[in-house]
């Protein structure tokens, strides 16, 4: 059983273990965020094979490397989280200068985001402990994932977002028939009511960093990267084949509450710790110059990080006071990345360049690719260095900044000739 693996809980502030008990959240002593320690010396010796169950083509082929057991069922949703397609996209690797770029596109999550990694893993986790109820805050997406996740199996869920939250995860949430509870006040309140109401109600709470088995989940997307990179090197496809052993691969992800980078993180430190890989990856967040709590502290070289007034339009990274800074500020400090701010105006900007190539981005999305290109005009990667983006979640999340990034189509009415006069604005 996977669930074997996981032996206990560590926290990242002052380093105290505690027993691998049921229901476990932040440190008692300072609030820290808990790392899953997992006995993966017990993995360590057994051949690569064995620790993918290869037929599955979705987070769960890494069953052995959770600390969940496997949720059962068949052909649900749940079990088809993760296992994102990672594109070349040759016109923008060109564009930007690169030899060797990838996308990783994490729209195609079965809710339509990054978050549906999490929400899977606390899912099997609700069940395994029998939690009746499963509760999360949510800018929006994390409590799609959740819905959807927990509507696939039956699992009763509820949903505290900001009203503001874009009008399609809204739908979602209540389509896939979870209770919603719009909160008048940003996401942090709405962080807070969910942690209350757990407590008060004995609801076991999902919410992004502060349940120690989200990064578990989102480190399923470090094993994917991992796992594309080593197909190329067996099959000898040109130079990516050495990026694990030479130059290391430079991962771009937005960042607001810090789950997902600080969850890749834990995906290569999980490989590392199997003698899987030699080196890790450069791991670079970038995060809004409207919402820029943890990039803040990155450019102090300070670990206090301090509460901002988040506005940015880029709703998912849109946080006052992350849930798991210290450790996505440490997944770029101990890997040789940086934390970048970019504006508003370039992550709608960059909606366009992906929708170019054929990926549809929601702005948190696309902020991955605006902070590339600073990073490239600040010279912190060159052009030989394998770079990575990832796309978190899709376009169709917040039709209104797509909208406002694309401008409007003209309107004619039904004649040739109208279609003649409007093409010269159109650049055909
Ligand atoms: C949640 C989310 C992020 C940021 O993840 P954090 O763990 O909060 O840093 C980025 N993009 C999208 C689309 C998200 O839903
Ligand atoms: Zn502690």
């Amino acid at each position: 059983m996977a669930s074997d693996l996981f032996v206990g809980y560590r926290c990242s502030v002052c380093g105290k273990k505690y027993p691998p008990i049921d229901l476990m959240y932040t440190c008692p002593e300072d609030g820290g965020n808990l790392d899953v320690i997992l006995d993966l010396e017990k993995n360590a010796k057994r051949p690569v094979d064995e620790l993918i169950i290869s037929k599955d083509h979705s987070l769960w082929r890494y069953l052995p490397l959770l600390p969940v057991d496997d949720p059962g069922g068949v052909a649900t949703p749940l079990r088809a989280a993760g296992w994102t397609p990672l594109f070349k996209s040759q016109p923008l690797a060109e564009s930007l200068g690169l030899n060797y770029f990838w996308i990783k596109d994490e729209s195609r999550n079965p809710t339509a985001s990054f978050k549906d990694r999490a929400s899977a893993i606390l899912v099997a986790r609700a069940q395994q402990i029998n939690a009746e109820v499963i509760v999360t805050a949510s800018t929006g997406n994390a409590g799609a994932a959740l819905a959807g996740m927990a509507a696939a199996v039956g699992q009763k869920a509820v949903i505290f977002a900001p009203r503001t939250a874009p009008p399609a995860k809204v739908a979602q949430l209540l389509i896939y028939g979870s209770k919603v509870i719009l909160v008048d006040a940003n996401y942090d309140a709405a962080v807070g009511l969910a942690i209350q109401s757990a407590h008060d109600f004995g609801w076991y709470c999902r919410n992004t960093g502060y349940n120690p088995f989200t990064v578990e989940g989102k480190k399923t997307a470090a094993f994917e990267i991992w796992e594309f990179l080593l197909t190329e090197q067996e099959a000898q496809l040109g130079p990516a084949a050495q990026l694990l052993h030479d130059k290391p691969l430079s991962i771009f992800v937005s960042v607001g509450d810090g789950n997902i980078i600080s969850g890749i993180h834990k995906g290569f430190k999980d490989l590392h710790a199997l003698g899987l890989i030699n080196q890790m990856p450069r791991l670079f967040g970038i995060q809004s110059e409207k919402s820029a709590a943890i990039a803040n502290a990155f450019k102090k070289g300070t670990e206090v990080i301090e509460p901002v007034s988040a506005t940015t339009r880029a709703d998912s990274i849109s946080v006052n006071m992350p849930a798991d800074g210290l450790r996505a500020l440490r997944a770029a400090t101990e890997t040789g990345g940086a934390y970048i701010t970019v504006p508003d105006e370039a992550i709608l900007q960059e909606i366009k360049t992906l929708g170019k190539v054929g990926i549809f981005a929601e702005p948190a999305g696309s902020a991955s690719l605006a902070g590339l290109r600073v990073a490239l005009t600040e010279g912190r990667i060159a052009k030989d260095d394998p770079v990575l983006i990832i796309n978190t979640g899709s376009g169709l999340k917040d039709v209104s900044a797509a909208m406002d990034a694309s401008g409007d189509a003209p309107v004619i009415h039904p004649t040739l000739d109208a279609v003649k006069s409007v093409l010269p604005s159109l650049n055909i």
